[in-house]
Order: structure tokens, then C-alpha cells, then sequence
């Protein structure tokens, strides 16, 4: 068995702890004699699984009894429809434009009800962050929304937007678990699992109480309502079952590796590695603002595009994987998500340094 360094933005890597796991549980899961992919989601077995999936994610995030969580499914895109659906009460609500992901949710919303662009970083191709500490917030607005990790662009919102005391939402797909968060500043956080958690195919909701109501736009699907979801404590149909298990893995992964507090340190540590390459190499450079990096996804460029496609090329049968940048940016990404260990950072590095010397 050999394994690669695996820089994907998603589907991305996980621990090789995880998955060693559920490869010994596969056939037989702790004498059950199935597998949880043939389980009943309706077993005591798999309540217990998905019960303490959520325990632990509580855990490790602090989150606080007056917030649901919810294990769905539908990525993070179908979110883009549902938290219009469920939180545009007066039809209007606000949008913080700093990448495609933020860009799609605000389009979507627009099918809703008035969604106002309240800022955006599309004049410099999402290289930074606005600056969102006193924003013209209409009195109306029903919610503020951000991407708070910009998975294709490279950068992270360091400072929640001041929403002058609207409800804030947040996309967390590609910075989730990745450092402390402090719950309560947020109405909702919600990611696809499948940048830093768990295999594609679950999304988790994390919602305050309050915004659970049966008070949503007309013609909202009786599974796109936070309600359903929350009173079945995400049972109502059958759940992404063996999804939600991997990602119940991954949490204790995390809370064995120290908790957030260390997986930020962890990060720090990595992310640094690469950006003070970055920083001195005379080829390669990082294409976003300095105070507006993100720890989990650095995008590169050379400046040439065949230089790119030879280096991208020559990583891969190095044994580094996905690190061609997004169709719509170009260059190279590499995403360092928690499961990246240190040494395939500096390994990259090495990698790098070394094609820049053989391409001076
Ligand atoms: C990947 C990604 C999405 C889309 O996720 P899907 O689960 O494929 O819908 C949305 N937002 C962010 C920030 C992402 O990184």
C-alpha cells in the first residue's frame, strides 16, 4: 500500500487513523455481524453512533444546549436555498461577496426575496476581505451571510463581520474544526463535511434554537424545513448513515490530537511552513493579501502558465496530489486541511524549492 500527499480543496484527506478504523469495522462492526453501510438507521447500534457523533462534535465546539445540531444531507449548496426558506422572514437579508461559494448562496437568495450585496472583493479577484467593521446594515435585513473559509481563493474572514446586531450565518465548509469558535456569535454555522471532516455527502447545521419555527417561506420542502429535521433529531428519513459515523471518527480524532485549541496550532504551524516559503521564494507566489490567509487553503502561482502546468505535473508523479487551483483561478492550491500532517507540508516545500532551483 502506498499512500500520496493529498492536497485536494475537497473531497480532501482523512486521518489514515479513521479510515484504518472503519476498514477493520467494515465487515463486522463491534459484533454486530454487518457493516454500519447495512445497518438500520433505526437500530439502538446506529442511535448510539449518531448520538455520540454529536455529543463529541458538542464537545469539541462547545456548542451550547440552545443550539440543534443537524446531520443532513444535500452539501453545503442546498443550504444556499434552505437558510433563505427558513430565515428570510421579512424577505430580505444580506450577503458578504468574497468567493464563488458566497456568490452562489447570494444568487440563490435572490430567488427568495431581496438579498443585498453588502460588500464584496470581486474588484481584486477575492484576493482579501473587505473590511466589515461598520457596514451599512439596512434595519430590515433579516440575516448576514458569509464564507467565512474561501476554499478557492485562499483567504478567511479573521474578524466576524459587525452585523450590528443581525443574526449571523456562516458557510464553514473549508475551516471547520479548524480552530476555537465561539458559537454563540453566530444564528447559524453550517458546512459540507467532505473538506475537513468526512467523506462527501453530509452537511452539518448548526442552528440556535429560536430560528426553528414553522414560519417559513411558502412552498419550502418539507425536508429543506429546519423543523423537520430537528424534531426527528436529523432521523426524519434515513440519514447519510455511514457518513455521519466516519465523521463521528473524525471528532474523536480530533479530540484525541488535543481539541481545537491544538488543531489551530497544528494549522498554524503548517500554513506558516508554506507562506514563509512563499514569502522568500523567488518564483512561486502566494496570490492573496497577507492578513487575509487562510490555514487550509494556499493558492500559488508562478506567474506562468506552462511553468504552472510543468509543476503541477511534475508533483503529481513526485507523489503530491491535487494541486492544480481551481478552473476559475488558475495556478496551483494546496489545501492543508486538518488531516494534512506537518511532514507532507515541508515535503511540499522541499518539492518546490528544489523545481525552483532545477527551473531558475
Ligand atoms: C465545497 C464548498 C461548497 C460546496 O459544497 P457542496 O457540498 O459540494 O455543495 C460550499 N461552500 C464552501 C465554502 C465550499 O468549500
Amino acid at each position: 500500500m502506498s499512500r500520496v500527499y493529498n492536497f485536494s480543496a475537497g473531497p480532501a484527506v482523512l486521518p489514515e487513523e479513521v479510515l484504518r478504523e472503519a476498514a477493520d469495522e467494515m465487515m463486522d462492526y463491534r459484533g454486530c455481524g454487518m457493516s454500519v453501510m447495512e445497518m438500520s438507521h433505526r437500530s439502538k447500534v446506529y442511535d448510539n453512533i449518531i448520538k455520540e457523533a454529536e455529543a463529541d462534535l458538542r464537545e469539541l465546539m462547545n456548542i451550547p444546549d440552545n443550539y440543534k445540531v443537524l446531520f443532513l444531507q444535500g452539501g453545503a449548496s442546498q443550504q444556499f436555498a434552505a437558510i433563505p426558506m427558513n430565515l428570510m422572514k421579512n424577505r430580505k437579508a444580506g450577503y458578504i461577496v468574497t468567493g464563488q461559494w458566497a456568490k452562489k448562496a447570494y444568487q440563490e437568495a435572490k430567488m427568495y426575496g431581496e438579498a443585498v450585496e453588502l460588500a464584496s472583493s470581486a474588484d481584486e479577484t477575492f484576493s482579501y476581505i473587505p473590511d466589515c467593521s461598520d457596514l451599512d446594515i439596512p434595519e430590515d435585513l433579516d440575516y448576514v451571510y458569509i464564507c467565512e473559509n474561501n476554499t478557492i481563493y485562499g483567504t478567511k474572514f479573521k474578524e466576524l463581520p459587525n452585523t450590528k446586531g443581525k443574526l449571523l450565518v456562516a458557510d464553514v465548509s473549508s475551516c471547520f474544526l479548524s480552530e476555537p469558535v465561539d458559537v454563540t456569535k453566530y444564528g447559524v454555522i453550517y458546512g459540507g463535511v467532505q473538506k475537513n471532516i468526512g467523506p462527501a455527502g453530509v452537511v452539518i447545521v448548526i442552528i440556535r434554537e429560536d430560528l426553528i419555527t414553522d414560519d417559513v417561506l411558502p412552498g419550502t420542502p418539507t425536508m429543506l424545513k429546519y423543523k423537520t429535521q430537528a424534531d426527528a433529531d436529523s432521523l426524519y428519513n434515513t440519514p447519510p448513515c455511514y457518513g455521519i459515523y466516519i465523521c463521528g471518527k473524525v471528532f474523536k480524532w480530533i479530540k484525541n490530537m488535543g481539541g481545537l485549541e491544538a488543531m489551530k496550532k497544528h494549522n498554524e504551524e503548517k500554513a506558516k511552513i508554506l507562506y514563509d516559503f512563499l514569502d522568500e521564494s523567488k518564483l512561486f507566489k502566494g496570490t492573496v493579501r497577507k492578513e487575509d490567509r487562510s490555514l487550509m487553503n494556499v493558492p500559488f502561482v508562478t506567474g506562468d502558465a506552462d511553468l504552472d502546468a510543468k509543476f503541477v505535473a511534475e508533483a503529481k508523479a513526485a507523489g503530491f496530489e491535487n494541486l492544480k487551483g481551481h478552473r476559475s483561478v488558475g495556478g496551483m492550491r494546496a489545501s492543508i486541511y486538518n488531516a494534512m500532517p506537518k511532514e507532507g507540508v515541508e515535503a511540499l516545500v522541499a518539492f518546490m524549492k528544489k523545481f525552483e532551483e532545477e527551473n531558475a
